[in-house]
């Protein structure tokens, strides 16, 4: 049989699908996740059901966004799920997950995403959901180890980036399961973890524009081995960048959230002032 072939389906590589088959490591997500019933479960990518299955076991409702139409027919035909699920067939990256919220005022009707992530979309897909982090309690990804570490990384660290500053700023990651490659089929090249993000309660940061925040982020990590004196010159100048008690003679690796959320603020107000 083709290492393709799970459970009557062939895995489609444009939609990422690597299917888990290995019940301890699913038994440890699920358990990592905790869902209890009465709450907002949504999982991304349900796919042949691997975590699905024993989520729906424990809970009475449960929302999942599957893209691949052969995928989101069987789930609706469940033999003993299609009762509980509620199957969104649509692009995650484009799913307004505010229509899921049944009031958006209570605490304990935020929305737990989870979810084994197409691999291909998946930080897209997490800067889609973080637009949505005061809806959510909290989101269990299934990544490659790499984006999980770059997730967690903190300033100074190799893998400290874009991602790191910006998830950061709406989440504190937790690394919460390590995977193999032989827990998928077919199995991919890299090793996996499962991450936690929980939404902050309060920003860790004052922010004017998140806007503001990602164009500093991305121009000072697009030329990280530059200085930020060179690199975000076209944005701010080495004078308003010293004012700010921030070191222009620094690489954007060593900048703290903080750091940037100042020259963010800095940058914005000095367009407000532009125009
Ligand atoms: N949850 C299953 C498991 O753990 O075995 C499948 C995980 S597989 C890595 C990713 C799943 O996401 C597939 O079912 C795939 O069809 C689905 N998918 C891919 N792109 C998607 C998108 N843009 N929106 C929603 N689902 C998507």
């Amino acid at each position: 049989m083709s290492s393709k072939q799970h459970l009557g389906h062939t895995a489609r590589k444009r939609f990422g699908q690597n299917f888990l088959h290995d019940d301890y490591i699913i038994d440890k997500i699920v358990s990592a996740i905790n869902p209890l019933s009465g709450q907002a479960l949504v999982e991304i990518g349900p796919g042949l059901g691997a975590l699905t299955e024993p989520v729906a076991e424990i809970v009475d409702k449960l929302t999942v966004v599957e893209l691949d139409r052969d995928l989101a027919k069987r789930l609706r035909s469940h033999p003993f799920m299609q009762d509980k699920l509620n199957v969104i067939e649509q692009d995650a990256l484009k799913f307004d997950f505010s229509t899921l919220l049944v009031s958006e005022k209570a605490d304990n009707s935020k929305l737990r995403v989870f979810g084994n992530l197409p691999y291909n979309i998946s930080t897209p897909l997490m800067f889609h959901l973080f637009k949505f982090a005061n809806s959510i309690q909290d989101m269990h990804f299934m990544l490659q180890l790499e984006v999980v570490k770059r997730l967690c990384a903190a300033s100074g660290d190799k893998l400290y980036g874009r991602l790191s500053v910006m998830a950061q700023y709406y989440c504190q990651p937790t690394v919460v399961v390590m995977v193999p490659p032989t827990a998928f089929k077919p199995a991919p090249k890299v090793d996996s973890a499962v991450v936690r993000l929980t939404p902050h309660k309060t920003p860790p940061v004052d922010l004017h524009s998140i806007d503001s925040l990602q164009t500093i982020v991305t121009t000072a990590f697009n030329q990280r081995r530059k200085t930020i004196r060179n690199s975000l010159k076209n944005l701010l100048n080495e004078e308003q960048i010293t004012k700010l008690s921030v070191n222009p003679e620094l690489r954007a690796e060593k900048l703290t959230l903080n750091d940037f959320s100042k020259l963010a603020n800095s940058y914005y107000e000095l367009n407000l002032n532009e125009q």
